[in-house]
C-alpha cells in the first residue's frame, strides 16, 4: 500500500506530526537526511500506526499515493530549499510540497512561484504549538493554492488541535500567507510574554510578592479574562523550586532572554508596511536589552536617588493586593493593545500582498494548538464576525469597555513603574499608543512644520484642501503647491 503523506525531516516536530498522522489512522511515510531518525521513530514508535519508512528520497517519493504530499519539517532556510530541490526533481506535476518549518514568508512566495512554474503545489503551513502540539494536535496555519487545500486541508484537518468541535486549522490565503500568519502570532507571543514578565516583575519589585505568591497570583487569574496557556505555565514556571539551590527557579535562570528571529522578522514587516506594532516591537528589544550583559553590566551605577521607595509613598492608602489588581489590569488592557496591533498588521500584509485574509478564522484557529491560545481569542473571533471591517480591534464594543475599564488601573501602575525605577516598556508603551490613537491633536503636526522647514516636504491645513509651503528663509509667506 501506498502513503497517504510522507513526512521529511524526523527531529523533534517532524517525528511527532509524523506519529499524530498515523495516530490519526493515515498512512505515514518516513523519511530523514541521517537514516537513524527514521530507525529511532521505527523502533520507539513504529506500533503506533502505518508508517513506510525510506532510506532515500526517490524511495520516500515513491511510496507516496498521488498526487504525493509531502511534508517537510527541516530547519528554516537553506535546509529547507535543498530538501524542496530533492523533492521535485522526483516528484511529478500536481504533487504537493508541504512546508511545516518556520520558514520567511518571502522565502515562501519565492519557493511557491518556482514550484508553480514546475507544476507543483506548493503549501508553506505555519504550524505552532512546539512539540507537544505537533503530538497531540497543533494549530495549523497553510497557504497555497485553493486547490493544493483540497488535497492537504482534510489531512492538516485531521491532527489540528480541536475547539468546540472545530479544527484548529483552515485555509490561510494563497503563497506565503500561512508562514505570514504564523510569524504575526509569533510576534503576538513575543509581546505576550514581555507584557506577562512586566507584571511578575511589578509583583515581585513594587509589590514585594514571592515568587510563590505571584505563581498563586497567575493561577488565580488564569480562571479569569485572561485565561490562557501562557499564563497558566506562568503559574507553573513561577512556582517551581530549583532543586539544587532550593530557590524559586526562576530566581536563578539567567535574565537574558534569546529569540529565533520571528519576532524580528514581524517587526521588519510591520516597518516596511508602516503598521505601528508596538507592543510587539517592545517585547523584541526589551529582549535585545535583557541580552546586551556588556552594555548591562556598564549601567549598573547609573543613578536613582530620585526613585521612590514604596508603592504608599507614590499612591498613599494603596495596599498590595489592590495594586495586584491594578497590575491586572494593566496586562490585560495592553494585552488588547498589543493583540490589536497585530491584527492590524494582518490586515496590512492582506491588503499588500492581496491574501484576503479572514481575521476572525486567524483567530479562531488560535484558540487550541498553540502557544497563545486563550478564551480571549473567541471574543476577537466575534468581533470581527460582528464587523469584518472593524478597524482595529479597541474600537470593539467588548474590547473597547474592556480597556476603559481598566484605564485608571493601567495608569497607577504605568505611574508607580516609572516612579520606582521598574522598567515597563510594554505596559508604558501600549498606553502610550492607546493615548496616541485616541489623541484629538498629535504633535505631528510640529513634525510637519520642521519638515516643511528644512526639506520643504509641505503640509496640509486643517481648514482647507491641499498642500502647503511656507518660504521660511523668505518672506514667509504662504504657497499652495
Ligand atoms: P530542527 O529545526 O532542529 O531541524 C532538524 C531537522 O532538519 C533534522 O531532521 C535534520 O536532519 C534536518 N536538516 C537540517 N539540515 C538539513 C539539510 N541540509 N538537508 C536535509 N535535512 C536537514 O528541527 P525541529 O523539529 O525543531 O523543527 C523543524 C521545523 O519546525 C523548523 O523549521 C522549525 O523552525 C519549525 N518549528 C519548530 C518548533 C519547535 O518548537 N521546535 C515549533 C514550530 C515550528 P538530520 O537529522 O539529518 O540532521
Amino acid at each position: 500500500a501506498l502513503a497517504d503523506i510522507g513526512v521529511t525531516g524526523l527531529a523533534v516536530m517532524g517525528a511527532n506530526i509524523a506519529r499524530n498522522l498515523a495516530r490519526h489512522g493515515h498512512t505515514v511515510a518516513l523519511h530523514n537526511r541521517s537514516a537513524s531518525r527514521v530507525d529511532e521513530l521505527m523502533t520507539k514508535h513504529g506500533s503506533e500506526g502505518n508508517f513506510i519508512p525510506s532510506a532515500s528520497i526517490t524511495e520516500f517519493v515513491a511510496s507516496l499515493k498521488r498526487p504525493r504530499r509531502a511534508l517537510i519539517m527541516v530547519q528554516a532556510g537553506a535546509a529547507t530549499d535543498a530538501v524542496i530541490e530533492q523533492l521535485a526533481d522526483a516528484m511529478e506535476p500536481g504533487d504537493i510540497i508541504i512546508d511545516g518549518g518556520n520558514a520567511l514568508y518571502t522565502d515562501t512566495q519565492r519557493r511557491e512561484k518556482a514550484l508553480r512554474e514546475r507544476g507543483l503545489h506548493f503549501v508553506g503551513a505555519g504550524i505552532s504549538g512546539g512539540e507537544e502540539g505537533a503530538l497531540n494536535g497543533p494549530s495549523i496555519m497553510p497557504g497555497g493554492s485553493a486547490e493544493s487545500y483540497e488535497y492537504v486541508g482534510p489531512l492538516l484537518e485531521s491532527v489540528a488541535a480541536v475547539v468546540e468541535g472545530a479544527p484548529c486549522c483552515t485555509y490561510i490565503g494563497t503563497d506565503g500567507s500561512g508562514h505570514y500568519v504564523k510569524m504575526v502570532h509569533n510576534g503576538i507571543e513575543y509581546a505576550d510574554m514581555q507584557l506577562i514578565g512586566e507584571a511578575y516583575q511589578l509583583m515581585t519589585s513594587a509589590a514585594g510578592l514571592s515568587a510563590n505568591e505571584a505563581a498563586e497570583v497567575f493561577a488565580e487569574w488564569n480562571s479569569g479574562v485572561l485565561e490562557s496557556y501562557l499564563i497558566e505555565i506562568t503559574s507553573e514556571v513561577l512556582g517551581h523550586t530549583d532543586a539544587e539551590t532550593g530557590k524559586p527557579l526562576v530566581d536563578v535562570i539567567v535574565d537574558a532572554a534569546g529569540q529565533k528571529g520571528t519576532g524580528r522578522w514581524t517587526v521588519k514587516s510591520a516597518l516596511d508596511l508602516g503598521v505601528p506594532v508596538t507592543g510587539i516591537a517592545e517585547a523584541v528589544f526589551a529582549r535585545a536589552v535583557s541580552g546586551s550583559r556588556e552594555l548591562r553590566a556598564a549601567s549598573q551605577g547609573l543613578a536613582g536617588a530620585e526613585l521612590a521607595t514604596s508603592l504608599t509613598e507614590i499612591f498613599p492608602g494603596t495596599d498590595v493586593e489592590s495594586f495586584v489588581a491594578d497590575i491586572h489590569s494593566a496586562l490585560y488592557a495592553s494585552k488588547v493593545v498589543a493583540y490589536a496591533q497585530g491584527f492590524d498588521q494582518l490586515a496590512a500584509g492582506s491588503r499588500e500582498y492581496g491574501w484576503d485574509l479572514k481575521l476572525g478564522d486567524l483567530a479562531r484557529i488560535w484558540r487550541g494548538g498553540c502557544i497563545i491560545r486563550a478564551q480571549f481569542l473567541g471574543r476577537i473571533s466575534d468581533a470581527y464576525a460582528a464587523n469584518p471591517q472593524l478597524p482595529s480591534l479597541l474600537l470593539d464594543p467588548y474590547f473597547r469597555d474592556a480597556v476603559e475599564s481598566a484605564a485608571a488601573s493601567w495608569r497607577r501602575v504605568v505611574t508607580v513603574a516609572a516612579q520606582l525605577g521598574v522598567p515597563a516598556p510594554g505596559f508604558s508603551s501600549a498606553l502610550a499608543y492607546y493615548d496616541s490613537v485616541r489623541a484629538k491633536r498629535l504633535p505631528a503636526a510640529l513634525i510637519q512644520g520642521l519638515r516643511d522647514y528644512f526639506g520643504a516636504h509641505t503640509y496640509e491645513r486643517v481648514d482647507k484642501p491641499g498642500h502647503f509651503h511656507t518660504q521660511w528663509s523668505g518672506d514667509r509667506s504662504e504657497i499652495s503647491n
